[in-house]
């Protein structure tokens, strides 16, 4: 009996002569649509900057930004839309196609990686051994959520105000391991109680 190559196990029925088993060619699908959905989040990750554009801070924290450089690596040159672009373009070699040219922006880049993934998928799992691709885009869609997790939940605009007079441009996120929501651009921490007071006060928006 033919086995699965990504996964080892056994091929049954229509599928005993393909590479790939039902599940593994969904958790393929799954894990584009992961991508596809954390992907525009990843900009809202990055923090307004002190004292670039915003007004400026006097009040310190020795906190700063941990996931700045990790955000800048999956939106940069070789970044998640790169990753997966490699991905489609190595489906469509293995069928003997040229790949489509890959455009210069990061969204065009991604929405086209996907689409041509996705077009090219149940072909693949006919043919292939699609154990790299799945192993990618996995690690793709963990880098993701790793980074825009807590990113697109409990967040909202930062009440603070400024020393002079404006409002704080960061947003408030709840941190589940503190028990506490702190804004990242200014320091403003609130309690549990304060967060929850404040999060009802704003009508409890809906996550991001
Ligand atoms: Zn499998
Ligand atoms: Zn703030």
């Amino acid at each position: 009996m033919n086995t699965c190559t990504t996964c080892g196990h056994g091929l049954t029925g229509d599928r005993s002569l393909w590479t790939t088993c039902h599940a593994c060619q969904d958790r393929i699908a799954a894990c584009l649509t992961e991508i596809e959905q954390a992907w525009p989040h990843l900009s809202d990750c990055l923090e307004p900057s002190r004292g670039h554009t915003g007004p400026r801070v006097t009040r310190s924290t020795d906190w700063t930004p941990p996931a700045a450089e990790q955000v800048l690596d999956l939106i940069g040159p070789m970044g998640v839309p790169h990753r997966v672009y490699l991905r489609y373009a190595d489906l469509a070699v293995a069928r003997r196609l040229q790949p489509q040219t890959m455009p210069p922006g990061a969204d065009a880049r991604l929405s086209r990686a996907v689409r041509g993934i996705r077009r090219h998928l149940p072909w693949a799992a006919q043919a292939v051994d699609l154990t790299l691709t799945h192993r990618e885009l996995r690690t793709v869609a963990e880098d993701l959520r790793r980074v825009t997790d807590g990113a697109t939940t409990h967040r909202i605009p930062c009440p603070a105000e400024l020393p002079d007079g404006t409002t704080c441009i960061g947003q408030l996120r709840y941190d589940d391991a503190s028990r506490a929501a702190r804004c990242r651009t200014c320091g403003t921490q609130l309690e549990p109680a304060q967060w929850l007071d404040y999060w009802v006060q704003l009508g409890q928006p809906t996550h991001a």
